[in-house]
């Protein structure tokens, strides 16, 4: 099948730039496959509109389901392989999807920012009771308390110094990894790096707190424990930069590189939301689709004339 626009990613900002681009009259698709970003928030609070907040996947499939209303095409299968076929000023692009190959003038990457789980057992039960992937999202709950964040990498440092401004303590587990790019990183922000703590021991398991509710620590392979309410997961993400490897899309660090329409280098390709990296929220992927999707559309018009 042949597309003006193929969108990958359902999400707030896959689905916003579809919504955009249909209602401009392009014949449009979005693939999606996997879980979503959203669909792991227990609970949106702080998006607008919504005074009793809304569930994540309640608010993704609501999206799905307006995109399918508006007669966007909506195809559920893992993207594998995206590769030029034409270039400008025609551009044509295939994207393989499920054993299927779709064809485009102009792809938007809304593939978020996969969040990935450590190795560690048992971690999944404690998720929305002490461990979060995202400090912006739940920080303000650990005022005064004490926190970890796990990951060996810019990211986790990116989450621990957002965390120290709210925080007592924060420390930051490498889970046996290197902390060479941590220490570097912390270097370079002198207003925070005092208040965070480097642990590199390998750990085991998260443990409950006294009344066996919510996390209380965490528990290292040689035994001893570190007394936290709360662990933030923050370890790299690779989806959205594979795709832009294989397209030699320039990045920043893991993030996709745009311009301020949502145009990476590559002619008739936009990128939008949490794979842009950035503010890894609703409100901001809703926005970059948009404008995202209406730059596509600009995009073809030129390419019609
Ligand atoms: C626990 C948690 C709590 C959060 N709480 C809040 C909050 O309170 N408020 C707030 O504003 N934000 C919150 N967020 C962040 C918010 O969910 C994200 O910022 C938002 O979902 C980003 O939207 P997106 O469309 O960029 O990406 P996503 O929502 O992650 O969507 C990505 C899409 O890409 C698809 N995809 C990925 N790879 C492929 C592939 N290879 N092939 C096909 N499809 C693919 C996925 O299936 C999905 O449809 C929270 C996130 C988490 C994890």
């Amino acid at each position: 099948m042949t597309y003006d626009i193929i969108i990958i990613g359902a999400g707030p900002a896959g689905v916003s730039a579809a919504l955009y681009a249909k209602r401009a009259n392009l014949n449009v698709a979005v693939i999606y496959s996997g879980e979503s970003q959203l669909e792991k928030a227990h609970k949106i609070d702080n998006y607008y509109g919504f005074s009793e907040g809304i569930t994540g996947p309640d608010l993704y499939k609501n999206g799905i389901e307006q995109a399918k209303n508006l007669g966007i095409e909506v195809i559920q299968a893992e993207v594998t392989h995206i590769e030029m076929l034409a270039p400008p000023p025609k551009t044509q692009y295939s994207v393989k999807a499920g054993g299927n190959e779709y064809t485009a003038t102009s792809l938007i990457l809304a593939t978020g920012n996969k969040k990935l789980r450590p190795n560690i057992a048992g971690i999944v039960d404690f998720e929305g009771k002490g461990v979060s992937y995202c400090a912006v999202c739940d920080g303000f709950f650990y005022r005064k308390k004490n926190v970890a964040v796990i990951g060996n990498g810019t990211f986790a440092v990116e989450e621990a110094s957002h965390l120290a401004h709210i925080a007592d303590s924060v420390t930051i587990l490498t889970d046996g990894k290197s902390d060479d790019e941590v220490k570097s990183a912390l270097s370079k922000d002198s207003s925070v790096a005092q208040k965070i703590k480097i642990d590199v021991r390998k750990v085991s398991k998260i443990i409950l707190n006294e009344e066996g509710s919510k996390v209380g620590g965490v528990s290292f392979e040689d035994g001893e424990t570190l007394t936290v309410d709360g662990v933030f997961v923050a370890l790299g993400s690779a989806g959205a930069a594979d795709f832009a490897k294989k397209l030699g899309l320039a990045l920043n660090g893991d993030s996709i590189a745009t311009n301020e329409k949502m145009a990476t280098n590559a002619p008739g390709i936009f990128s939008c939301g949490n794979a842009n990296g950035g503010l890894l929220q609703v409100c901001k992927a809703v926005y970059e689709g948009g404008v995202a999707g209406l730059s596509a559309v600009d995009y073809i018009r030129k390419i019609k004339q």
